[in-house]
């Protein structure tokens, strides 16, 4: 992407530290997640004419209509997940790679699902470039999550979603844990822990506002 004209200077490493900060008394206070809030430069995941946006703590459009979501919201739903290193995690809304960069970074397996074409060539190219090595980059319609690649030890939901797809819920190994936001203007967040084969328990963890989980593969 813009990946060969940008620059990740001291300040902009600053400039991460002050948003790790932020991101922190928000609420999220999982280490590993903090580092690589403070690690990934969130700025080449951006167009280099919004450089100035990328620090501060809010989404931000990206292509095709899409936004990077907002590092607090990204370190919240990962922490959500309680990623031990080598679990297999499957992300739905690949986007701008930022969220799958975090998941990189916290020592997931990462499959990652993108509906848009146009922005699945761009982030996988832009991924591997950057030296992140997930799993799987797919295009296609995550609704219908990764069966080949399942079960999953975490799936994350990076769209708001108007119902809780059942293949997901399917693909959740015993102990597995899905994070979804749920709703149409606003979401709640949702995560659905899987006790045994049958028995899924709920919790809502507060209101945020996500582009909409579309059907179907564009
Ligand atoms: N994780 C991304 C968030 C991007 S916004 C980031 O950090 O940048 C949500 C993304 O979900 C968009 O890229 C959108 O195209 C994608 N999306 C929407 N519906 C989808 C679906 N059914 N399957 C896969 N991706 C979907």
């Amino acid at each position: 992407m813009y990946f060969s004209i940008m620059k990740d200077t001291t300040r902009h490493q600053g400039k991460r530290r002050l948003l790790a900060q932020i991101v922190e008394k928000k609420g999220v206070s999982n280490t590993a997640v903090l580092d690589a809030i403070r690690k990934i430069p969130r700025h080449f995941f951006m167009d280099s004419s919004f450089e100035d946006h990328a620090y501060q703590d809010k989404a931000f459009p990206i292509a095709a209509d899409q936004t990077i979501s907002q590092p607090f919201t990204v370190g919240f739903q990962t922490e959500l997940l309680e990623i031990k290193k080598g679990d297999k995690i499957l992300e739905i809304g690949t986007g701008s790679g930022y969220q799958t960069a975090v998941l990189c970074e916290v020592g997931a397996k990462v499959y990652s699902i993108e509906r848009q074409q146009e922005l699945f060539r761009k982030t996988k190219n832009f991924l591997s470039k950057l030296g992140y090595r997930p799993k799987r980059l797919t295009f296609g319609d995550g609704y219908l999550g990764m069966p080949e690649f399942a079960p999953f030890d975490g799936i994350i939901v990076t769209a708001g979603a108007p119902y809780i797809p059942k293949p997901l819920l399917a693909q959740l190994k015993i102990g597995g844990k899905l994070v979804i936001p749920v709703g149409d203007e606003v979401q709640t967040m949702i995560r659905i822990v899987r006790k045994t084969q049958t028995d899924f328990e709920k919790k809502e963890y507060g209101e945020f506002r996500f582009v909409p989980l579309l059907e179907d593969k564009n």
